[in-house]
């Protein structure tokens, strides 16, 4: 089953036949859809759609065509539509110096309006940037887009806006451009997106697909999209569709039932469960198999608020720990992190995260003096003896940056944080002994060997 990743089925093109092009999806299969809004009046109107279908979702945002009429009003009552069940994202939003329809101080000001809520309400958000490259960038950074997480919408096949959003742990959406006969520096660009990063999406009813071109798109077009990625990345189809439908499910949440657990009980500890998103695509990671550990589902259909964590905690003294781990890289929402921490500790909890390590490479700056006010120990997963075990191991978004930047982190976190432990797993390939002399030795720090499927 496919997922379109990014459609405008409120358009009124499709006001006569809205329903035979959803069962025309579903007929190709196209089981999912977000459907992004642009505008007040659209933002309304994709909410509702996805109400009357089960496999259309919506995301609600101001365009930046539209930001210099976006009123307060229509910020609150965005905010509301973003509560809904179904809205799974802030989007579109971003920068448009292209058409630029609305003054470019309108548009930074709305986007990082936009990019505001989505972090207040933990929903992640829908980038669209033309022409604006270096002020997406900027913005991107100093309001820390990487809390929220997102997608790059209809990517152009700029190799600088690319890695920028990997780095920032964004996935990235293919859409009908890439089957276009000139666009090969797309379609060399969409080479080096990993899988594990890699959305389809039609944009309908613009950018139909080559076989199509011209005519309305329709998100049944988006096999075709999807085949010109199988055949650029040398993976078969039914690989690009899993790929592609799975990060939706991580991202957004489609497809996912019911929302998975935000803290759990394992013994004495209680575990908090604020993200799937990981910043790495581990092969032994339990996730590849499974939404549950100890028969709790961890499958986030939507990522909690503080307060939302705060309130399923209760009492923090109960337990004799309170640890921040769950199916994700917990250190990626670092402000929800530090907030929830502060809590459970002025509450008389002890606070342990169990991190891969990447929270500097995330937030671009050592961020353990940060969190010594807020967390009792860290607990960090080495996983290999060296940057080339742990690529192949881990899959990082860093790439082989990935493991010396671990390593720095726990060796700054030694400065504030009086507890930090290394783990690595018994997974074929590991070097254990090594592994232990690399703690011991070169980090100066406990360890704790992790058996190889055995959680909690
Ligand atoms: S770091 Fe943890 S959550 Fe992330 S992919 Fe690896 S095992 Fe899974």
């Amino acid at each position: 089953m496919f997922t379109d990743s990014h459609a405008h089925l409120d358009d009124s093109q499709y006001n006569g036949d809205r329903d035979e092009v959803i069962k025309r999806a579903a007929a190709a299969g196209v089981e999912y859809i977000v459907n992004a809004g642009s505008n007040p009046k659209d933002n309304a109107l994709v909410a509702e759609i996805s109400g009357r279908y089960p496999g259309v979702y919506a995301a609600v945002g101001i365009h930046p065509h539209h930001a210099a009429e976006a009123t307060e009003a229509d910020f609150v009552e965005l905010r509301k539509l973003a509560s809904l069940e179904k809205v799974t994202a802030i989007g579109e939003t971003g920068l448009d110096y292209f058409r630029n329809l609305a003054p470019e101080g309108d548009q930074k000001r709305s986007f990082k309006r936009c990019l505001g809520l989505a972090k207040e309400l933990a929903l992640p958000i829908i980038l669209h940037s033309r022409d604006a490259e270096a002020d997406s960038i900027e913005i991107l950074r100093s309001e820390n887009a990487q809390e929220c997480g997102g997608v790059l919408h209809c990517f152009n096949g700029s190799l600088k806006m690319r890695d920028e959003a990997l780095r920032l742990g964004f996935y990235i959406a293919v859409g009908g451009a890439v089957t276009f006969p000139k666009a090969d520096a797309l379609r060399e660009a969409v080479k080096g997106i990993p899988l594990s990063r890699l959305l389809l999406e039609t944009d309908c009813p613009y950018l139909a697909p080559k076989s199509v071109r011209g005519k309305r798109n329709e998100p049944a077009n988006i096999i075709e999209i999807a085949q010109k990625v199988s055949e650029l990345l040398g993976r078969p189809l039914s690989e690009i569709e899993a790929a592609s439908t799975s990060n939706a499910g991580y991202l957004f949440g489609v497809g996912i039932r019911t929302q998975g657990k935000i803290v759990y009980e394992i013994r004495d500890q209680l575990y908090l469960n604020i993200t799937n998103r990981c910043s790495n695509h581990c092969a032994f990671c339990i996730r590849n198999g499974t939404d549950f550990v100890k028969r709790h589902n961890l499958r986030l259909k939507k990522e909690p608020t503080p307060a939302e964590v705060i309130t399923a905690i209760g009492d923090p003294k109960r337990y004799r720990e309170v640890v921040f781990c769950g199916y994700g890289e917990p250190l990626i929402r670092l402000s929800a992190v530090k907030e929830i921490g502060s809590w459970v500790k002025k509450h008389g909890g002890k606070i342990r995260i169990d991190t891969n390590g990447q929270a500097n490479l995330l937030h671009r700056r050592k961020v353990a003096a940060e969190l010594a006010e807020s967390v009792d120990a860290v607990s960090v997963s080495l996983n290999a003896q060296d940057s080339a075990c742990y690529d192949k191991m881990c899959c990082s978004q860093y790439g082989e940056g990935a493991y010396e930047g671990l390593k720095e982190f726990v060796l700054d976190a030694k400065n504030h944080i009086k507890d930090v432990t290394v783990t690595f797993v018994t997974v074929p390939g590991v070097d254990v002994e090594r592994c232990k002399e690399i703690a011991d030795k070169e980090l100066g720090v406990k360890y704790r060997v992790r058996e190889y499927g055995k959680v909690g």
